[in-house]
C-alpha cells in the first residue's frame, strides 16, 4: 500500500513525482528507486527552502515546490530531466559544482544573480547556493544535493539602499555646490545693494519712499535731501516733514495715490519750498512721478516718489520764449525729409501765417523773393554743410503782401527717429536795419559821389568855366545879334513895303514911264528882300511855327525829288533810316526850309560833285538829360571847315561865299528854327574832312500826321476864282463847297467846252481845276493847250482817278481821286502859288465891275511914317477906296468917333498906344468896324483870340492888299487872315 502513496507528501511536485511514469527514465520506475534515493527526495520534498538532487549518472534533477517557484518557466518540464538538459544555459557552472561533489566537496555561491522566466517575463533572481555530495548506502557519490535560499528582497533592498545612499551623496554635493553659490550670490547681493543704494543716493533725479496712508517719509536720497534743504525728514510723515507742501495740494495727491494705486506724473510743477535759511520760500520747477509701491495682493502701502529739479531749464526756456516774444524772433523746426515746418507764434507773425496754417517748406520759399530763393534752406540742402547758416533775405509777407527783410541762423540737429535730418533755427525782422543800412550805403555813396566830383570838379572846374563863359558869351552873342536881326527885319519889311506900295503904285499908273522889265525885277528884289527879312525873324527865333509831330523819314522821302534837283545830278543823296524812328514835334514848312538850306550849304562845299548822307536816328544830344529827341545827321564829303569858320557859321550875315552868291542868313535860319523848336545843333567839320551838321529835335509822342500839315493860311483861298470841271454834277457841287467854304470864289463847267466858253469869255479864272476823263469833243490835253492861249495866268490842277496817258509839263499837278479837303485845299494853294497873280489895273476894275462891293469903303489909315502912310492911302485910293490918314492910335480913335470908316488899316507898331490896342479900343466903340493890322515884323504878331483883325505882313503888295479888303469886306469871322 504505501508503494502507491509514495512519496507521501504534500505539494505539487510530491504529487508529480508520484504520478510520473518513472520507468522511461534513467531512474528506472519508482519502486525500484534504492532507498537512498527515496530518503533524499522526501528530504527535500519536506524541505521547506528550495532543494533540489541530481541523482545518477544522467544527474536527473528532483526538486521541491519551493524550487519550482524559483524555476519560474523551467518548471515542470524540468522535473526529472538531466540537469544539462534542463538548464542548458548553466552547463558548465553546474558541471563545475557535481565534479566538486563527485570529488567529495562542497560548494557554496552566495547572492547568485540569474534571470529566469517567469510566467513568460524575464526576471531577474538572486539565490544563495549550497553543494553538497550526496551518497549512497556504500558511501558512494551518486549525486548532488543543493540548497537553494532566494536573496531577491534582500539583495534588491540592498541595492535600493545603496542607491539611495549614492542618491543622497549626489544631493548632499548638489546642496554643497548651491550653497557655494548663494553664497556667492549673497556676496553679489550685498554688493549690488550697495550699488543700488549708492545709486539710490546719488542718483541726479530725487526719490523718497513713503508708506502707510500717513506718508512716512522711509527713504530719501541726496538729491531729495538737498531739494527740502536737509531737513530731517526721515520717519516723519510728508505733512509733518514738509508743512509747507501741504497747502499746496501735494498730500491731497500723495493721498489719491495711494487710495486708487494709480501713478501721478506732474510736469513743470511749480513747487514753494522752504529756502535754507528758513526765512523764505523758493519756487522750484519740478517734474516727478509718484509711483504707488503694492503688496503681493496689489494693496498698495506705499508711494515711491522720483523725479528732476527743472527750475534752470524751465527758467531759461521761459526766458528765451520771453525774448523770443519780446524781441520778435521766430524758431523754426524743418524735417527735409517730409517738408514739414513746425513754426513758433513769433514766426507765424513774421511772415504773416494764420495761427492755423500748416506752414511747408515750399510754402516758405514761395515767400522768399526770387532772387533770394538760392539762400532759402530747401536751395541749399544738397550743397551745404548748414543750408541755414546766416542769411539775410527778403520776403513778401502772406497776410498783407508786404516786402520785409528776414535773417535766419540755424543748424543741424539730430532727428529723433533714425536716419531723419531735423534743422532748428530763429528768425527775426530786419527791415528797418535793412533800410538804415541802404541809407547810410546811399549817404556814404553820395559822399563818396560827391567827394570824388568835388575833385574831379575842381579838375574840370576850369575848363568847364571857360567854356561855359564861352557859351555865355555866345548865346549872349546870339541874342543880341538875334534881337538886331529881328528889328532890321522889322525895319527892312517897312522900307521894302514902300517900295513896294511905290512899285505898285507906278504900274496902276501904268509904268511911270518905265519899262515893264524894270518894274518886275524891282518887283522880285522886293520878293526876295522880303525871304531874307523872314530869315532873320527867323534867326531871331520870331517865326511863327506850327509844330506837329512828324515822322522825319517821310518828310525826307517827301522832299528827296526837291533834294535832287537842289542839289544836281552829280551828288549821290544817301537817306538812312532806322526801324522804331521816334516822331518829332516841328513845324514841317520850316524844317524843309532848314534842311535845303544845309543841302544848298553841303552843296556849294562839295562843288556840286560828292555824296550827300542823311541819316536819322534816335539820340539825344549830350547833355539833353533824358530827353528823348531824333538826331538828323547830314555829312557832305565836301571842304569842311576851319574852327574859326565853325564859330560864325549860325552868324547872321556871315559868309564865305563871293559876293552875290551868299546872304549868310541860311544857318542863322537853321540855328534859330531848331532853338525856337527846342531843339539842338551840333556841327562836326575839319577842313578836307567834310562836314556833318546834327540836329536834335524833341520826340512826339502822338501819331505822325500823316501828310504834311499845312500852314493854315496857305491853304485857305483869299478870293481867288476857280474853275471846276467835271462832267460828275455832284462832284462839282461838292468840290464847289469845299472850294467855297475854303475861301475861293467859284465857277462851273460840265465839260471842256463849257470850260473853254468861261476862259474865252474874259473872266478872271486864276485856277483851272478839271478832272481828266470828259464826254464831249474837246479833252483835256485840248483844253490846256487852248487855256494857255486864253488865259496863260490861270494855273491848272488837274485830278483823276488813274494816272494820266501822257507827261505832264511841270507847272501842271495831278490830285488824284479821291482827295480829301485838305489836299484839295493845298493842291488848289500851291498851284495858285505858283504864278502870283500879277495884278493890273484893268483886272482889278475888272474886278470891280463884278460888283463884289469891295469898292468904296471908307477906310483910316492909321501910320507914323508919313511916306508909308501916304503910300497906303494912294494904293487904297488906287483901289477905288475912299481913304485918309492919322499919325497916332490917339488921334486915329479921336477921328472914328467923328466920322464914318468902314475899315481901319493901322500898322502894329504907333509911338503912343500900340496898333493891337487901337483895334482892340475901336472894335469896342464900333463892333462893326474891321481892323486890318499891316505888320513889319511878318506872321509873328499875338492878336487877341476871336479879335476879329485881319493881319497883314509887310511888305504887302496890291492883291494882298486887296484880298485883305476883301476880307475886311465879308462878314466878320472869328478867325483872322492868318
Ligand atoms: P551862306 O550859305 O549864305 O554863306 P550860311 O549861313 O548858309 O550862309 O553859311 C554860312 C557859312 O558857313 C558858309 O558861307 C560856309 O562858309 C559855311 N558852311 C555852311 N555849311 C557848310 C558846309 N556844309 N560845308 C562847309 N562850309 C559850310
Ligand atoms: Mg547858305
Amino acid at each position: 500500500m504505501s508503494e502507491l502513496v509514495w512519496p507521501a507528501c504534500d505539494g505539487e511536485t510530491a504529487q508529480l513525482i508520484r504520478t510520473r511514469d518513472w520507468s522511461r527514465t534513467a531512474l528506472g520506475p519508482i519502486d525500484s528507486w534504492p532507498a537512498t534515493l527515496r530518503i533524499l527526495t522526501e528530504t527535500i520534498l519536506r524541505s521547506p527552502v528550495g532543494m533540489a538532487l541530481l541523482w545518477g549518472d544522467d544527474n536527473t534533477l528532483l526538486y521541491n515546490d519551493a524550487y519550482a517557484l524559483i524555476a519560474g518557466d523551467k518548471h515542470p518540464q524540468a522535473l526529472g530531466m538531466s540537469v544539462h538538459e534542463a538548464w542548458p544555459d548553466a552547463r558548465d557552472f553546474n558541471q563545475t559544482v557535481l565534479d566538486a561533489a563527485y570529488a567529495g566537496e562542497v560548494s557554496v555561491f552566495r547572492d547568485r544573480h540569474f534571470v529566469l522566466a517567469h510566467n513568460g517575463e524575464p526576471k531577474d533572481i538572486w539565490v544563495d547556493l549550497y553543494y553538497a555530495p550526496a551518497m549512497d548506502e556504500h558511501g558512494q557519490v551518486r549525486g548532488l544535493l543543493a540548497t537553494i535560499i532566494e536573496t531577491t528582497a534582500r539583495v534588491q533592498g540592498e541595492r535600493e539602499r545603496e542607491r539611495q545612499g549614492r542618491h543622497l551623496e549626489q544631493v548632499n554635493t548638489r546642496l554643497d555646490a548651491l550653497r557655494v553659490q548663494l553664497e556667492q550670490t549673497n556676496d553679489k547681493l550685498v554688493g549690488d545693494m550697495a550699488f543700488l543704494n549708492t545709486l539710490f543716493r546719488q542718483a541726479p533725479s530725487f526719490m523718497a519712499v513713503v508708506t502707510g496712508p500717513d506718508h512716512v517719509i522711509e527713504l530719501a536720497n541726496d538729491s531729495y535731501l538737498r531739494l527740502v534743504q536737509h531737513r530731517p525728514i526721515i520717519g516723519k510723515p510728508v505733512r509733518e516733514a514738509l508743512p509747507e507742501v501741504v497747502e499746496q495740494g501735494f498730500v491731497d495727491l500723495l493721498d489719491q495715490v495711494y487710495r486708487e494705486g494709480e501713478p501721478f506724473h506732474g510736469r513743470s510743477v511749480d513747487v514753494q519750498l522752504v529756502s535754507a535759511d528758513g526765512l523764505a520760500m523758493e519756487r522750484r520747477i519740478l517734474d516727478f512721478v509718484y509711483q504707488p509701491l503694492k503688496d503681493g495682493h496689489g494693496n498698495t502701502h506705499g508711494i515711491f516718489v522720483e523725479g528732476i529739479d527743472v527750475t534752470d531749464h524751465a527758467l531759461t526756456e521761459e526766458r528765451l520764449r520771453v525774448a523770443q516774444e519780446v524781441g520778435e524772433i521766430g524758431t523754426f523746426e524743418w524735417y527735409p525729409n517730409t517738408g514739414k515746418v513746425v513754426v513758433s507764434e513769433a514766426y507765424r507773425r513774421l511772415w504773416g501765417f494764420t495761427p492755423d496754417t500748416d506752414v511747408t517748406a515750399s510754402m516758405l520759399v514761395n515767400q522768399v523773393e526770387p532772387a533770394h530763393r538760392h539762400m532759402a534752406g530747401p536751395s541749399r540742402l544738397e550743397q551745404y554743410d548748414n543750408p541755414i547758416g546766416y542769411a539775410e533775405f527778403m520776403i513778401t509777407r502772406v497776410d498783407t503782401g508786404e516786402k520785409r527783410w528776414i535773417a535766419r541762423r540755424g543748424q543741424a540737429v539730430t532727428g529723433t527717429k533714425g536716419g531723419e535730418r531735423r534743422y532748428l533755427g530763429a528768425a527775426f525782422d530786419i527791415t528797418e536795419r535793412k533800410r538804415i543800412e541802404e541809407d547810410l550805403r546811399e549817404a556814404q555813396a553820395a559822399l563818396h559821389a560827391l567827394n570824388q566830383s568835388l575833385e574831379l570838379k575842381v579838375v574840370l572846374e576850369e575848363t568847364e568855366r571857360v567854356k561855359a563863359e564861352d557859351a555865355l558869351r555866345q548865346a549872349q552873342k546870339m541874342e543880341a545879334v538875334g534881337q538886331l536881326a529881328s528889328g532890321v527885319a522889322h525895319d527892312f519889311n517897312n522900307v521894302l513895303q514902300i517900295i513896294s506900295s511905290n512899285l505898285q503904285l507906278m504900274e496902276l499908273d501904268g509904268l511911270g514911264g518905265l519899262p515893264g522889265a524894270r518894274i518886275a525885277s524891282a518887283i522880285a528884289a522886293v520878293e526876295r528882300g522880303s525871304k531874307l527879312s523872314s530869315q532873320l525873324l527867323a534867326f531871331a527865333r520870331k517865326q511863327p511855327l506850327q509844330p506837329v509831330a512828324t515822322h522825319l523819314g517821310r518828310l525826307l522821302g517827301d522832299m528827296e525829288s526837291l533834294l535832287l534837283r537842289a542839289l544836281g545830278d552829280r551828288i549821290v543823296v544817301d537817306i538812312h533810316q532806322p526801324a522804331g524812328l521816334w516822331n518829332v514835334e516841328v513845324d514841317q514848312n520850316q524844317l524843309e526850309n532848314a534842311i535845303l538850306n544845309m543841302a544848298i550849304n553841303a552843296r556849294d562845299a562839295m562843288d556840286g560833285v560828292g555824296r550827300l548822307t542823311i541819316s536819322l536816328s534816335n539820340a539825344a544830344p549830350d547833355g539833353a538829360d533824358g530827353a528823348e529827341h531824333v538826331c538828323l545827321a547830314m555829312n557832305d564829303t565836301g571842304c569842311g571847315m576851319p574852327p574859326e569858320i565853325v564859330e560864325k557859321i549860325f552868324d547872321p550875315f556871315y559868309t564865305t561865299k563871293a559876293p552875290g552868291k551868299g546872304t549868310g542868313l541860311g544857318m542863322s535860319m537853321v540855328y534859330g528854327f531848331v532853338k525856337q523848336s527846342g531843339g539842338e545843333i551840333r556841327i562836326q567839320s575839319r577842313p578836307g574832312q567834310g562836314t556833318t551838321i546834327l540836329i536834335y529835335l524833341p520826340r512826339a509822342l502822338g501819331e505822325a500826321v500823316e501828310a504834311r500839315a499845312p500852314d493854315s493860311a496857305a491853304v485857305h483861298g483869299n478870293g481867288e476864282t476857280v474853275l471846276v470841271v467835271d462832267d460828275d454834277a455832284a462832284v462839282v457841287a461838292t468840290t464847289t463847297d469845299v472850294l467855297t467854304s475854303l475861301g475861293y470864289h467859284v465857277l462851273r463847267a460840265g465839260d471842256a467846252q463849257q470850260a473853254l466858253a468861261v476862259l474865252q469869255s474874259g473872266v478872271r479864272v486864276d485856277l483851272l481845276f478839271t478832272d481828266l476823263s470828259m464826254p464831249g469833243a474837246v479833252d483835256w490835253v485840248s483844253l490846256i493847250e487852248r487855256s494857255r492861249v486864253v488865259a496863260p495866268d490861270t494855273a491848272i490842277l488837274l485830278t483823276s482817278g488813274q494816272l494820266p496817258d501822257r507827261q505832264l509839263d511841270d507847272d501842271i499837278e495831278l490830285l488824284p481821286k479821291p482827295y480829301s479837303r485838305e489836299q484839295l485845299a493845298r493842291a488848289v494853294r500851291q498851284q495858285l502859288g505858283r504864278t502870283p497873280p500879277v495884278v493890273a489895273a484893268d483886272r482889278v476894275a475888272h474886278q470891280d465891275l463884278t460888283g463884289n462891293g469891295q469898292a468904296g469903303r471908307r477906310i483910316l489909315v492909321v501910320e507914323d511914317d508919313p511916306d508909308t502912310r501916304e503910300l497906303a492911302c494912294e494904293l487904297l485910293s488906287a483901289l477905288g477906296h475912299e481913304a485918309s490918314g492919322s499919325g497916332s492910335a490917339e488921334h486915329a480913335l479921336a477921328l472914328l468917333k467923328e466920322s464914318d470908316v468902314d475899315i481901319l488899316f493901322t500898322d502894329l507898331n504907333l509911338p503912343g498906344l500900340s496898333g493891337i490896342e487901337l483895334a482892340t479900343r475901336a472894335i469896342a466903340s464900333q463892333p462893326a468896324l474891321t481892323v486890318i493890322l499891316a505888320s513889319g515884323e511878318g506872321n509873328n504878331v499875338k492878336l487877341p483870340a476871336d479879335s476879329g483883325v485881319i493881319l497883314l505882313p509887310k511888305p504887302y503888295d496890291l492883291p494882298q492888299l486887296e484880298l485883305s479888303i476883301a476880307h475886311a469886306a465879308r462878314p466878320r469871322r472869328a478867325a483872322s487872315l492868318h
